[in-house]
């Protein structure tokens, strides 16, 4: 039904137009019965719905109704597979629907600048690329259900210490190239209902009232039309955010919002047609969910469940097979050990707390699938609740280790370790887990690991283990996905979204993170994740892109379909790859573009393109990208757009950032003309690069320029290196007069002139 918003806010009166502006309590939106306004309600988000039905809170402290509890998203991105991100949206749109919720908070698309930060278990990578499909194609999951979404923390919340107040420091072009990218392509392509404004502050204003985020980039650059939430708690200044751009405070901060507003209207400090134009955007959202909903909508909590194991057996990463101890084959002894294997951490803690409509039992699970073939036993191996080695249990374990033909071992970052709300200190586990490890070791050589964690850790004790089982916080349905991964029902697919530096030290943003008091520099630029390791050449434990699987793929045949193109052109580039082992699996092709040689300082290579294929054993398939302009540019500040230095291009295909195995060139043209404007702080090295410039050296008399370089002869140098790096306006005091104030300007003239 065609609604008349602009009428419906022509009848409001004052007091109602700024009680629309924010929300009527924790979770909806405000409505205004005599004008037939219904509220909607909004839920976490963003790996399954939290919806409170009793005491409301923002850090998941009192109960919700229960739902599936799918796979965070530092799992869920590890299976590179947009339509798995997709299928996760449409059960929670589902899910939504059948709990009467209109808009699920998240996805959220912050970038893992730190493997520290408490909340990188709900975002997808440390690179844009890679984030921003994943979280595009579940939105559009979700609201595929009629459900809509918040993309959220706009923009730059990289870390939870003082979360609410840090001042991020970012330069123009990182901002552009890794923190706003995650967010740009989601908010072009999946058109979220609405977007969420982080508590942070960026460069100095804080998000919910940034006219720059909310407006000039996220409005008027990328398009986006609907209204943007505060996050939880974030509005500080409430007349100065609706200005801005940011047009529903929340949770209802119990009048103070709308007194506010009132006055700042009142008073003629603000328009009364801003408030008008948050109105719009708040209510033409709010009778799109309402015409959006299905009434009697039902759910199968068995079929989710399912769907939930399957994303999970997709996600895991394999980071270790020695002697391909895995699959469990054969094997008529399992020891399975570690407290987790009963009590698993499927989830994060804060917001995104589930209560899960049933939750594995990681032994049981193995129990099924082991059947009579093999015998397990379990040992607890550690206290759940403390990190104190206890010696007891120590021993049980190892007891049973020896008994047994292998070891599997349950162990990861407990709950107190990683959490929203604040960052991790180190990327330890618990003593008692390593300590258990290494016990087990000295009586076990047959020893897998099951890892439960949000985020990367720190692994002394990879040597004296076969196999290593990355589960990240597999949801509820991991304990079913262990098992068919570990006793080979599929064959584990998920590859490293993120790098495992070897040390926390090698990470970029380590002598910044998390900054002091009240601001934190981002000095590392654009080289955040494997844009770092990469280019500095620093070996991680597990590079970004990596996992192993049960079988073994070659990858030929790579060809573009043209050797040059424009950068208003578009090239395609396919490569064969072909399963040469004898079971079915999956494999996530990699692509990567490496700016051979740039004016200014680019990461090694960045991810372009990425596809997942299934092959069965012997099969072969040709992979197909597609790279446009975007594949090729860097974020130029002068020009403020993208663009593409003229040259040439590494294609590089491969198994993970440090495994290319097929690489071509392409040369690409530039359409944009950049004027490099010449002043008399130029070099003679920045003349001698501009095609006028150069001409004009070879004209000057030769009397001036050996004159303007002899000065600098003698010193045992390169005089024409020195020379170089001499500014214009130097060589007119050291030339003995020959090189004139009137040349100089005559060079400028000539060269400025050309452009
Ligand atoms: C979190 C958001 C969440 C909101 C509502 C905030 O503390 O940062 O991600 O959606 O609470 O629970």
């Amino acid at each position: 039904m065609e609604r008349d918003i602009k009428k419906l806010i022509s009848e409001m009166t004052l007091e109602e137009k700024v009680s629309l502006c924010s929300g009527k309590d924790f979770w909806y939106t405000r409505d205004i019965e005599r004008l037939g306004i219904p509220a909607i309600m909004m839920a976490d988000g963003p790996h399954g719905l939290r919806k409170q039905e009793g005491a409301s809170d923002h850090m998941g402290l009192n109960k919700s109704i229960p739902a599936t509890c799918f796979p965070s998203a530092a799992g869920l991105a590890c299976s590179w597979d947009k339509e798995i991100a997709k299928k996760v949206g449409i059960a929670l749109g589902e899910e939504a629907q059948a709990e009467g919720v209109s808009i699920l908070l998240g996805p959220g698309v912050n970038i893992k600048r730190s493997p520290l930060c408490g909340r990188n278990f709900e975002y997808f990578s440390e690179d844009p690329f890679l984030s921003s499909k994943m979280a595009t194609s579940f939105i559009k999951g979700v609201q595929s259900q009629g459900v809509g979404t918040s993309l959220k923390h706009f923009a730059v919340n990289n870390q939870e210490h003082r979360r609410m107040s840090i001042d991020a420091i970012v330069d123009e072009r990182t901002l552009r190239e890794i923190y706003l990218a995650s967010f740009e392509e989601p908010v072009k392509q999946g058109k979220p209902w609405t977007v969420m404004a982080a508590y942070n502050k960026v460069n100095g204003d804080f998000c919910s009232e940034n006219n720059r985020l909310l407006t000039e980039i996220l409005r008027d650059e990328w398009g986006f039309e609907d209204f943007v939430v505060s996050d939880w708690g974030a509005v500080v200044d409430r007349d100065r955010g609706v200005e801005a751009g940011m047009d529903v405070e929340m949770p209802n901060s119990g009048g103070i919002g709308d007194k506010k507003l009132l006055e700042a209207v009142k008073s003629g400090k603000l328009d009364e047609r801003i408030i008008d134009r948050a109105l719009e955007r708040v209510l033409k959202v709010v009778f799109r969910a309402i015409e959006n909903k299905k009434v009697n909508s039902v759910y199968s909590k068995e079929i989710h469940h399912d769907i939930a194991r399957e994303v999970a057996r997709e996600s895991m990463v394999l980071l270790k097979n020695e002697d391909n101890i895995l699959p469990l084959k054969r094997i008529e002894s399992i020891a399975v050990i570690g407290a987790f294997a009963k009590k698993p951490r499927y989830q994060g803690g804060g917001s995104s707390h589930i209560n899960p409509t049933k939750i594995d039992n990681i032994y049981e699970e193995l129990e099924k699938l082991a059947g009579s073939n093999a015998k397990l036993t379990y040992s607890e191996g550690y206290d759940l609740v403390s990190d104190e080695i206890d010696k007891e249990l120590i021993n049980d374990a190892k007891e049973a280790a020896k008994n047994a033909k292998v070891a599997v071992i349950f162990v990861g970052l407990p709950d107190r370790y990683e959490s929203e709300g604040f960052d991790r200190k180190h990327l330890r586990i618990p003593d008692n887990h390593i300590k258990l490890i290494e016990a087990v070791a000295e009586v076990q050589s047959n020893i897998v690991v099951v890892l439960s964690n949000g985020a990367p850790i720190e692994m002394p004790w990879l040597g004296k283990v076969k196999a290593v089982l990355e589960g990240y916080l597999g949801g509820q349905a991991l304990g079913g996905a262990i098992a068919d991964l570990l006793f080979g029902v599929v064959s584990p697919s998920g590859k490293l979204a993120e790098t495992f530096p070897k040390k926390l030290c090698h990470n970029p943003s380590y002598l910044n993170f998390p900054g002091d008091d009240e601001k934190v520099e981002y000095k590392e630029g654009v080289f955040v994740g494997y844009r770092h390791y990469d280019t500095r050449d620093i070996e991680p434990l597990f590079p970004f892109g990596y996992g192993l699987s049960y079988s073994s793929f070659e990858y030929s045949d790579i060809k573009l379909d043209k050797k040059s193109i424009t950068d208003e052109q578009t090239v395609t580039v396919t490569v064969k790859v072909k399963n040469t082992g004898d079971i079915e699996a999956k494999e996530i092709v990699q692509l990567y573009v490496k700016d051979v040689e740039s004016s200014i300082s680019r990461p090694e290579k960045e991810l372009k393109g990425f596809e997942k294929v299934s092959l069965k054993p012997g099969e072969e398939k040709t992979v197909v990208f597609t790279l446009d302009k975007r594949a090729f540019a860097y974020y130029n500040v002068n020009l403020k757009d993208w663009h593409v230095e003229t040259g040439s291009f590494e294609i590089l295909v491969g198994k993970s950032s440090r495994h290319i195995v097929l690489r071509e060139t392409l040369e690409v043209q530039s359409t944009v003309n950049l004027k490099k404007v010449l002043t008399k702080h130029s070099t003679f090295g920045d003349l001698m690069e501009h095609p006028i410039g150069a001409q004009v050296m070879q004209a000057m008399t030769p009397a001036s320029s050996v004159d303007a370089s002899a000065s600098l002869d003698g010193l045992g140098t390169d005089p024409q290196e020195m020379m170089k790096g001499t500014v214009l306006r130097a060589a007119v005091a050291m030339s003995n007069g020959s090189f004139t104030e009137e040349m100089l300007q005559g060079i400028l003239q000539a060269v400025n002139g050309s452009n």
